[in-house]
């Protein structure tokens, strides 16, 4: 048997992820079906992002990343709008983008998907000035510093759900003036996200639901405002486990305090100035202006 993908390059961020052998769990995948790969190993940030540029301009078939979301983002930004597919090797504690594609998260697994049944599937990206994001921006109070490395650490995906449910219980509200492709919303709102993504990862190997509504290959963002202030943990827990009724989600739901837009284009203000995370990493603040980047990338899934 052979593979479509011949000359393999793998990226691997060894500061992501669980004790396990990485090159040789690849390399009893690969070496049955002749595959030519090797191997970087990124040191910093912004590595992962010059060997997949390097790798794209040596004519590999694919670049294959082992890490979180943010080396897979990496990866992504070097392969955007080229012919060269990627494949994620799930090695950190997110990898949120393995639940939104059915990916295994498992190595051996995800890595036997390169050699067996696989197909392209093209998702957009969107980006926030020269930023480019897979999964979310989101404005408002800070969940991410909230789960603190020792935290993450020790609990994982547990650690934001900690950080998430603390922080809303004090988050302050702002006022928002959200302009959807030329439409202007204003309100207040504790939290806006801008997702191009809908799986939210998960909590100790069990996925949370996806968010509705939200499809990565559509060409458009969604904008959710959480304005829930009476109410914010069952807000929350409607919001990621869809408790109870929920009728048409494209309009205000004033019970439940969330409120949802798409386009291609949204731009976020605030009265005071908010803090801003792209795919949890801290940003800055708004105004904030994301563009979605339609079937920017190609990503190797499994076959439907
Ligand atoms: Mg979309």
């Amino acid at each position: 048997m052979s593979s479509r993908y011949k000359k393999v390059r793998v990226i691997v961020n060894p500061a992501a992820g669980q004790p396990e052998p990485i090159l040789n769990t690849i390399n009893t995948v690969f070496y049955p079906h002749g595959i030519d790969w090797d191997v970087r190993v990124t040191q910093k940030s912004g590595d992962a992002q010059r060997f997949a540029k390097e790798a794209l301009e040596q004519g590999v078939d694919l670049v294959a990343g082992y890490g979180g979301d943010g080396t897979q983002m990496e990866v992504a930004n070097a392969l955007m709008n080229s012919n060269t597919p990627m494949a994620i090797l799930p090695g950190g504690t997110g990898n949120a983008m393995t639940y939104e594609l059915n990916i295994p998260r498992i190595l051996q697994q995800a890595t036997e998907l390169i050699v067996g049944d696989n197909q392209i599937k093209k998702i957009d990206l969107a980006k926030i000035n020269e930023e480019n994001f897979m999964l979310r921006a989101y404005a408002g109070f800070d969940t991410e510093r909230a789960a603190s490395r020792e935290m993450k650490d020790k609990f994982g995906q547990l650690a934001y759900v900690n950080a998430s449910i603390k922080f809303l219980k004090e988050a302050p509200t702002a006022q928002y003036r959200a302009t959807v492709d030329g439409e202007v919303i204003e309100g207040e709102a504790m939290l806006c996200f801008i997702l191009n993504a809908g799986a939210l990862g998960g909590v100790l190997g069990i996925p949370l639901p996806e968010v509705e509504h939200v499809d990565v290959s559509d060409g458009l963002l969604d904008l959710y405002a959480l304005t829930a202030k009476v109410q914010p943990l069952r807000a929350l827990s409607h919001y990621l486990f869809r408790v109870g009724e929920r009728k048409d989600r494209t309009e205000s739901q004033e019970g439940l305090g969330i409120y949802h837009w798409q386009g291609r284009k949204i731009t976020l203000e605030s009265d005071t100035p908010q803090n801003v995370w792209i795919d949890g990493e801290d940003y800055g603040s708004t105004p904030i202006t994301a563009t979605a980047i339609p079937q920017a990338i190609q990503i190797l899934v499994p076959k439907e």
